[in-house]
């Protein structure tokens, strides 16, 4: 249900249905049967920051996982009180605000641990660290079998608290493959060697969405799904659970109608040429705001799909209104979501631009405003 007024006096934004971002919280919540992780790095995959943590707050996630350090902070400023972890490298320079923020950190590299004790200290608190394991991502983390000596040498720095141990699946999304079982064994392996010791951390966590949806022996103390949490897919061999929906629509609204001769050039270096007398609309939207400079991209207008024409701009772009007599200036126009019945959704335009879901929301404009409904 869209509260009209929010949206009268814009041109472009997206709408974001946090209602059902509820639901998808909760059906996660079920599945796991684990504190679900509010995966929120890159503005939460383009779905806004700070709104979508404290509204998984609100709906019972009391952690966020976010990219950078500078994420993890701008969560606190807007007021998210639950537990914050960056998944990425943290400059030692960072660590002390970290420490007095209560943001926790990962970390990989005995040197880095050393100088984010000093960091600690200067805080007079102590720093919440979480161990990677590199169990086949080949990305950041410490091999299994380097794990315990890591961990004992991690006890001497008076400063530094492990409060968890992570892992992350390459091929989680593509549950028929043994890679992502192989990687789970390497990683239990050294979870049940710290645990005999004693030296097993409070939380230690590995399911992205791929492995929170395929792979409940992964659940462990918690789980990290991004992308389901947003309705969508990880890929196209995952089927999502009942009741896991898409929360957001890109919406604009058409600007200009006006009829153009045969043989006009439309837009920079007039890559399309109109092939008859045609009615040509004009949207507030463009490449700056996520959509992207490739021909063959398509819009709703009143529930009918319809050619943008030309190159499409940095904030505007052309459609072809021929086969839509009644549009008029003001009309609402879909980019992606619903419309009367006819949708477009995140995977048909990453089909069309060549990518994944994922980057399709997550490179979704900044300045673009984003409206939330049903809280
Ligand atoms: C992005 C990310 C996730 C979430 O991944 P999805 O595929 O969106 O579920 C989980 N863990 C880490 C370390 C990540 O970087």
């Amino acid at each position: 249900m869209t509260n009209k007024h929010l949206t009268d006096g814009l041109t472009t934004w997206i709408e974001v249905d946090l209602g059902q971002l509820q639901r998808n919280l909760r059906v996660l919540g079920k599945l796991s049967r684990k504190p679900v992780m509010a995966v929120v790095k890159a503005n939460a995959y383009g779905h806004g920051l700070t709104e979508i943590a404290n509204a998984a707050e609100r709906f019972g996630s009391d952690w966020a996982g976010v990219a950078r350090f500078e994420e993890a902070l701008a969560l606190r400023k807007g007021g998210f009180t639950g537990k914050v972890l960056v998944l990425g490298y943290t400059p030692p320079a960072a660590a002390l605000l970290a420490a007095l923020e209560e943001i926790s950190l990962c970390v990989f590299d005995l040197k880095t641990a050393a100088q984010y004790d000093k960091q600690a200290l200067a805080a007079g608190k102590k720093l919440n660290l979480h161990l990677k394991i590199d169990s086949g991502m080949g990305r950041l983390g410490i091999q299994p079998d380097e794990g315990e000596a890591f961990v004992k040498t991690l006890q001497r720095y008076k400063n530094l608290h492990l409060e968890g141990m992570f892992t992350h699946f390459a091929r989680a999304d593509e549950p028929a493959l043994p890679t992502t079982a192989q990687q789970l064994d390497r990683f239990d392996g050294l979870v049940k060697a710290l645990e005999a010791k004693g030296m097993r951390p409070a939380w230690v966590h590995a399911s992205n969405s791929g492995g929170t949806l395929g792979f409940p022996a992964a659940a462990y103390d918690l789980v990290r799904p991004g992308i389901v949490m947003y309705g969508l897919s990880p890929s196209s061999k995952v089927t999502l659970p009942a009741g896991i929906k898409p929360i957001l629509s890109l919406k604009t609204r058409l600007v200009s109608v006006k009829e153009l001769p045969k043989g006009y050039g439309i837009g920079y270096g007039h890559r399309f040429t109109l092939k008859q007398r045609s009615r040509v609309g004009v949207l507030a939207i463009g490449y700056a705001d996520g959509s992207r400079r490739v021909m063959g991209n398509q819009v709703l207008i009143n529930g009918k799909l319809t050619d943008v024409i030309g190159s499409v701009c940095m904030d505007q772009c052309m459609v072809l209104l021929n086969d839509l007599p009644d549009a008029k200036i003001g009309d609402e126009v879909v980019l992606l979501g619903k419309q009367k019945g006819a949708a477009i959704t995140a995977e048909d335009l990453a089909r069309r631009w060549g990518t994944i879901n994922y980057e399709v929301v997550a490179t979704l404009g900044h300045r673009i405003p984003r409206i939330y409904l049903n809280e």
